[in-house]
């Protein structure tokens, strides 16, 4: 079902955050960010029993988390309103305020590389690699066309088996390990993230390959290491657009960029850094359907690739003065496949985003992971991360003491005014408020 019109209309969104629910779906039809069906309600994005018990095993129940939207994306000079499914309260507020700003400044502009997966066979006992290795590059022509016949109907799409690569590891001592022929099949897997693909490839050439260098395949699987399927976002920040509270745009820009140095060289704030990208990356991959174990897997590993683990994103200051900041990860997700096309929510998502490829969903991602990055960083840099969050923290704490309906954002607000957050003041608070309504 495609939206009924492209442009959005984003006065419909204004005070958006103090909207219900119901009252959020009607703005974003009425912005042309969603359909008029849309407006019978969100239970129909629910998992039935059904499909949940088909989708895996041993299936008892389902287990709910929150689905919101994040506003302000503008992205390759188009808006966004951005599906986010997470249980951490400020992620969704943070990446729309720094998208906000971001947007102000002309928004991100994104670069997508062709999206390439690899599957790795890993063959031991070869009896002579150099030998083996040779013999796989004269037969890399054959290796490819049977890969590509164990899959016809993704190179009739389009796409395929397009490139072979031999890695040899050398046996290492110290750690006990022998020595492996690594052969990586790369494969355009199109709109796919490309797992049972590239799977089904691998098994296809297995035998030949070891046929080919007298090894014994070990394993053969697909690598969520994906350095071939890369998405980069960039954004440009004038000084005026960084002001906050005491600090100046120039005092914001130099600390943002300090901040930045420091998650290079030390990974125990590396780690956290990117943690905070990946609140808004994972929330994103979720609700789009596609499998986020996957892409925190590759942008972990992406984050270690000098041999130190360091920060994905980058601050600079651009020769004008103005913040540049840059993500760069591997995302390979799909647009199909999965549970893409079978989870209600993951096809409300897509309805929402209006992405039509799986390039474009990428763009986005990357967008909001640096959006992410942006808005912690600011708040670290200046009044400090607890403000901001605890005041949504209050909320969590207010439900968790027990209140519902209208006491809950009552006892946020006296709790976010104590001298003490926590659970036992939050059931003090609620004791006091509850016993006023009697
Ligand atoms: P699927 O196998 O579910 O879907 C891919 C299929 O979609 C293709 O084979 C193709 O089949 C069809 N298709 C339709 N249109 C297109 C198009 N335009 N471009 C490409 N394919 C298209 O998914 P994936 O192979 O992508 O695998 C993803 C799933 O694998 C995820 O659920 C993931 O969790 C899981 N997985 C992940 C692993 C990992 O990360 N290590 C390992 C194993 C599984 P056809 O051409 O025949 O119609």
């Amino acid at each position: 079902m495609h939206k009924e019109t492209d442009t959005m209309d984003k006065t419909h969104l204004t005070k958006f955050y103090k909207k219900t629910p119901t009252e959020r779906i009607e703005a974003l039809v009425a912005a042309g960010a969603l359909t008029s069906t849309d407006l019978t309600g969100t239970d129909s994005l629910h998992l039935t029993d059904e499909l949940a018990d088909h989708m895996i095993e041993n299936y008892l129940a389902t287990y709910d988390l929150p689905l919101g939207s994040a506003l302000n994306f503008l992205v390759d000079e188009k808006d966004y309103i951005v599906p986010m499914a997470i249980e951490e309260p400020s992620v969704i507020a943070a990446a729309s305020a720094g998208a906000k700003v971001i947007a102000l400044a002309g928004g991100f502009k994104t670069t997508i590389s062709d999206r390439i997966m690899i599957g790795q066979v890993a063959l031991k006992d070869v009896p002579d690699l150099p030998l083996a290795k040779s013999h796989l590059l004269q037969h890399k022509k054959a290796i490819l066309k049977k890969a590509n016949a164990a899959h016809p109907s993704i190179v009739a799409r389009g796409g395929g088996a397009t490139n072979l690569l031999i890695r040899i590891i050398e046996a290492d001592d110290e750690a006990a390990t022998p020595e492996f022929l690594v052969v990586h099949l790369h494969v355009s897997t199109l709109e796919a993230m490309g797992a049972n693909i590239i799977n089904t490839m691998l098994e296809g050439i297995t035998a030949y390959l070891e046929e080919l260098t007298g090894g014994k395949a070990l394993m053969s699987i697909l690598s969520n290491y994906a350095t071939e399927c890369l998405a980069t976002a960039v954004c440009q920040i004038p000084v005026d657009l960084l002001k906050r509270n005491d600090y100046t745009g120039e005092e914001v820009r130099d600390r943002l960029i300090e901040a930045s140095q420091f998650a290079y060289v030390d990974p125990y704030r590396a780690v956290t850094n990117n943690k905070g990208i990946m609140n808004g990356i994972d929330a994103v991959v979720l609700a789009s359907g596609n499998d986020w174990r996957a892409i925190s897997a590759g942008a972990h590993a992406y984050a270690s690739r000098s041999g130190n683990y360091r920060s994905l994103s980058t601050w600079k200051k651009a020769d004008n003065g103005d913040l540049i900041g840059q993500l760069t990860l591997p995302l390979p997700v799909g647009s199909v496949g999965g549970s893409i096309s079978i989870h209600p929510a993951a096809q409300f998502s897509k309805r929402l985003l209006g992405y039509q490829t799986a390039k474009e969903l990428e763009a986005v991602i990357v967008s909001v992971g640096l959006a992410q990055n942006f808005s912690a960083l600011k708040a670290l840099v200046t009044d400090g991360i607890q403000k901001g969050h605890m005041g949504l923290q209050a909320r969590s704490l207010a439900i968790s003491a027990g209140a519902s309906g209208t006491a809950i954002e009552k006892v946020a607000e006296q709790l976010k005014l104590a001298k003490n957050m926590n659970l036992a003041t939050a059931k003090a608070l609620l004791q006091d408020i509850l016993a006023l309504e009697e």
